[in-house]
């Protein structure tokens, strides 16, 4: 036979385009239409609805960027039109970008209860079925002309549409067509018939049977399509395709769990209050699909959002209530938002899943099993132990196919962390976590699986993300005609924990990935908007004094215990963990507001704080030192207070001879130059010098840093092809007992305080920028006299080694990392720490001396980057950071300096001696990560401990009277006893625990 395929594909296309598709609405009426524009931020539901309002017709431009203005909408079903189904097809001036990106609004009846959202892929509001002619429309709209901040298309252009205090006035859109129409489900059959044939036909083999039978059947239908009359010749069309359409799946046939989704970033290319407004709009959709749908399931995770609903939409939360209980809508992912999992600290990694699972236990009564984090930017090795503690056991992201170096080669496997604990893992083959059911996904879904002959299934996330928007019906009659189709994989809508389940039990032995899940890309996600970084860090430490000092202040005190304040300040810090926000990839507005939030934050948690060392001290002349740090600090034990015990202060700098300064403290002798570089860090006690030979440290590295796509997340290899030392000095001078380096470069200035205290090996550098570059990169280099195959970085709960050398793809990509509070190096018996209190993304590389093979390692912290999009003014301004050089460091003292750097000391004067700590801990090596009053407001005593240097550990907890030593138990994150714990050995006050590397417990005793 003549080879014809190409033929009939094309007119399959042009028939579908121009024919099929616009028949699907072969009457229409149009709709009065009406606006009234909110002047400022949106207003409450009650307003908008009562507002005047002033006509508008089609082809009008409204909508200044951010704006939100009502619409309202009238309109008459036509009497001729008796018995047809009919909707309203309302375009607000809709674009060819996706959904979440542009205009999008949520249709009001006249009382104010939401019928549904609107955006361009879901345009439509069925009236009631059949419609008797008649009928009248009244309805608001409640319309947001959210900015599409592609530059005429363009992604990634500096704009200032990204903030409503640039973004200007001018209209985004232009009203499209708003009318009745009446809707032809045979014609919109048809559509779907032909597109998923003609979809899955151009994924079949050329020289396969199946794809001839299918061009076949198309062409036959085409044929019986009447082009003047669609409408009553679309069923004879469909019956041309039954036959195809009816063929069963093969038996190996690939098997894809579906569920609807829609991952809606908290904030990102909007701010935090259009995300309120956003969820509600998709949920209101998605409860409206499964009443429509009824093998549809879909799954929302982030309990911010559901809170969201909550609190802002009641009408869609009782909705979204009906459909969770009827187990169709599924709360998914047990954590208060999709947070970054790099960054966050141990305590706030712990809290997503404790504040989230607790929101899902307590509305729903549901607990869920499976982390889901589609789009977080890489995950850390800390996580698998953080995700069992917290009751959970499985984990779902596809982000890490976005790596542009290495495949990763399994799609379900157990995923272990740094203290053995494993999870079952699943990334979904299709490569997204916006599946629309287009036919090339569902064949690279089933292509791309790594398990075949071992296992047969995959999930697919299906549904409009980002922005919002969901399901359609569309996909969900796509996924219904997939689900038992000759030359395609299988389609089943399905929950995630029922997919889980399944894929569990036909792998009996899946492969094991040891370590963190790197992405090998938006490295500079560590990096990008150094404010919100030290916002997030600096809460985090706040909020673990907050704690401990309240608790405290509770118990020996009788001061109330802040749950409320504690609660809703965890949430709001929890929140900007959110994987747009903690990375720095959000526009303007979410970063300014987040630093306003911080500091807001900050000022409160100082309150609790001082509030709770005041009760503690009285008020006297004793001057005390309070030690939040999970170790002895000037004599003073961790978690108590007490008078200075120990040398205090620092060394006072000398001149050196033939230029420069010296900081010696007898145990280290730090000589800084003229350049104010540090050419030498010498460990008097070890006899060992720190900095590498002929290098110096504290040396600041500025790189030009424009990478070829995502600004603010991207920092691509080539930046370390090119950049400049900063070694000019403006002014090099004594301030106090700190050496002051000053330097002009650019635009910039950069002072630096470097100091020497007495009585330890370290050597403390306070940096503070006034950054104005634009698409640089600054880094503080340490180039250490150190042979070093592998460095330690700080991670949730202990910390994970990653190779210095590049000897394989999967080293070479790495070259941008994160790290908490240390990066420690070492050769056997001698190491070196760099410390931070702010800083997350370094790199450490290693360099060999051509005449001695002599090797060193340098350490460099990421400080600033200055990206253009999405924040053209990402990070200009003035920055402060503290960086230490730990020479002779061991492990123990990289974890020891890490929280010092990160704990401020706190002194006042007071009445007491002393103040005992609650909880006290006889092994370094254990340290007290959180002590607080549990949860359920009960008084109980939590303490939460982690060994901490990657070894055995025995310790024996004391706690202070007033507790019930030996009925305290072993809980999970959520404080609930764990049934499978072994008894603890409790007597006189204390609990004997014994560790395996890097084991977190939870201990929870009760009050006497
Ligand atoms: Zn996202």
């Amino acid at each position: 036979m003549h080879d014809d395929r190409q033929l009939v594909e094309a007119r399959l296309e042009r028939v579908l385009r121009e024919r099929i598709r616009p028949a699907v609405y072969p009457l229409t009426a149009p709709l009065d239409v009406e606006i009234w524009s909110a002047p400022g931020e949106p207003v409450p539901v009650a307003e908008g609805l009562a507002a005047a309002t002033r006509p508008i017709a089609e082809g009008t431009q409204w909508g200044r960027p951010w704006g939100t203005s009502w619409f309202k909408v009238t309109g008459t079903v036509p009497a001729e039109w008796a018995g047809a189904t009919v909707e309203a097809v309302l375009d607000l001036g809709f674009t060819p970008r996706t959904p979440g990106f542009q205009c999008e609004g949520l249709v009001y009846r006249p009382d104010g209860s939401p019928i549904k959202g609107l955006h361009p892929r879901n345009s439509h509001v069925r009236l009631g079925f059949p419609v008797v002619g008649g009928e009248e429309v009244h309805w608001r709209i409640e319309a947001a002309s959210n900015p599409d901040l592609d530059t005429n298309g363009v992604p990634f252009q500096p704009t200032p549409l990204g903030d409503r205090t640039t973004a200007g006035d001018a209209p985004q859109y232009t009203l499209g067509p708003m009318r009745l129409a009446v809707f032809d489900e045979t014609v919109w059959n048809l559509a779907m018939d032909l597109e998923v044939l003609g979809e899955l036909m151009a994924e079949l083999p050329v020289d396969g049977a199946r794809r001839w039978e299918i061009l076949r059947a198309v062409g036959r239908a085409l044929d019986a399509v009447d082009l003047q009359d669609v409408n009553s010749t679309a069923q004879a069309a469909r019956d041309e395709l039954a036959g195809v359409l009816a063929a069963p799946a093969v038996p190996t046939a690939h098997r894809i769990s579906a569920v609807g989704h829609a991952h809606i970033d908290s904030a990102w290319l909007w701010p935090l209050r259009e995300t309120v407004r956003k969820v509600a709009r998709t949920a209101s959709n998605m409860t409206a699909l499964l009443e429509a749908e009824p093998e549809f399931v879909f799954a929302m995770s982030q309990a911010q959002q559901f809170a969201w609903i909550k609190d802002h939409r009641p009408e869609v939360w009782a909705r979204v209530k009906k459909a969770v209980a009827a187990g169709r809508f599924i709360p998914v992912g047990g954590m208060w938002v999709e947070s970054d999992t790099n960054m966050p600290g141990s305590e706030a990694m712990a809290r997503q899943f404790v504040h989230g699972k607790r929101f899902f236990l307590e509305e729903f009564g549901i607990e869920s099993e499976e982390a889901w984090l589609p789009d977080t930017f890489g995950f850390a090795a800390g996580l698998p132990q953080i995700i069992k503690a917290a009751g959970a056991r499985r984990l779902l992201t596809q982000k890490i196919s976005w790596s542009r170096t290495n495949r990763f080669p399994h799609h379900t496997f157990l995923w272990e962390g740094i203290d053995g604990s494993r999870i079952f893992t699943h990334f979904p083959p299709v490569d997204s976590y916006n599946c629309e059911m287009k036919g090339r996904q569902i064949a690279h879904a089933a292509s791309n699986f790594k398990e075949k002959g071992v296992a047969t299934r995959s999930l697919a996330p299906t549904g409009y993300g980002d922005g919002g928007g969901g399901t359609t019906r569309e996909m969900v009659a796509k996924a219904a005609r997939l689900r038992n189709l000759e030359g395609s994989a299988t389609v089943q809508w399905e929950a995630p924990a029922t997919f889980f389940d399944k894929a569990e039990a036909e792998y009996a032995n899946p492969p094991v990935w040891v370590g963190e899940l790197y992405l090998e890309l938006h490295r500079a996600t560590l990096t990008s908007q150094a404010q919100t970084k030290r916002g997030n860090r600096r809460s985090e430490s706040l909020l673990r004094e907050a704690e401990l000092w309240a608790a405290t202040a509770s118990v020996r005190a009788g001061v109330p215990y802040p749950y409320a304040e504690l609660d809703r300040i965890w949430k709001t810090v929890l929140l900007h963990q959110f994987h747009d926000i903690l990375p720095g990839s959000s526009i303007a507005w979410v970063h300014r507001e987040a630093r306003e939030t911080y500091a807001r934050m900050g000022e409160e948690l100082e309150g609790i704080i001082a509030g709770a060392q005041r009760a503690l001290a009285g008020e006297g002349s004793v001057e005390l030192l309070f030690n939040g740090a999970p170790h002895t600090r000037g004599g003073v034990s961790a978690g108590g207070a007490a008078p200075e015990a120990g040398p205090g202060g620092a060394v006072t700098p000398v001149p050196h001879e033939g230029g420069g300064l010296v900081l010696d403290n007898g145990l280290l002798r730090v000589e800084i130059d003229n350049r104010g570089l540090v050419v030498s860090a010498y460990d008097l006690t070890a006899g060992r010098e720190a900095v590498a030979p002929g290098q110096a440290a504290n040396l600041l590295q500025l790189h030009p840093d424009f990478p070829n796509q995502w600004d603010a997340w991207d920092v691509d290899a080539f930046y370390r092809n090119t950049g400049r030392d900063l070694v000019e000095v403006e002014s090099l001078g004594v301030e106090g007992t700190s050496v002051r380096i000053e330097r002009v470069f650019g635009e910039s200035r950069v002072v630096q305080l470097l100091s020497v205290p007495n009585g330890v090996k370290r050597l403390d550098i306070d940096t503070e920028v006034d950054w104005h570059e634009r698409e640089q990169f600054l880094k503080l280099s340490f180039p250490l006299d150190v042979k070093a195959d592998r460095y330690a970085s700080e991670t949730q709960f202990g910390h994970a080694y990653r190779p210095t050398h590049q000897n394989t793809s999967w080293e070479w990509a790495k070259f941008e990392a994160c790290n908490h509070r240390f990066v420690h190096v070492d050769e056997p018996g001698w190491g070196v720490a760099v410390v931070n209190d702010a800083t997350y993304g370094h790199d450490v590389t290693r360099s060999v001396r051509v005449a001695d093979a002599g090797t060193t390692t340098t350490v460099r912290a990421s400080l600033l980057r200055a990206p253009r999009y999405p924040d053209p003014e990402t990070d200009q301004g003035v920055h402060r950071f503290r960086h230490a050089l730990v020479p002779g460091a061991t492990i123990a003292d990289a974890v020891r300096e890490g929280y010092r750097a990160n704990l401020p000391e706190h002194r006042l004067t007071g009445a007491v001696a002393a103040v005992a700590p609650l909880v006290t801990v006889d092994e370094d090596a254990v340290v007290v990560s959180a002590v607080k009053l549990a949860d359920d407001r009960g008084g109980d005593l939590v303490v939460r401990l982690y060994e901490a240097n990657g070894g055995r550990a025995h310790a024996t907890v004391s706690v202070a009277d007033g507790f019930v030593v030996d009925r305290a138990v072993l809980t999970d994150l959520l404080e609930r006893p764990l049934v499978d714990a072994e008894a603890l050995s409790a007597e006189d006050g204390t609990v004997s625990l014994d560790l395996r590397p890097f084991q977190l417990v939870t201990l929870r005793i009760p009050r006497a």
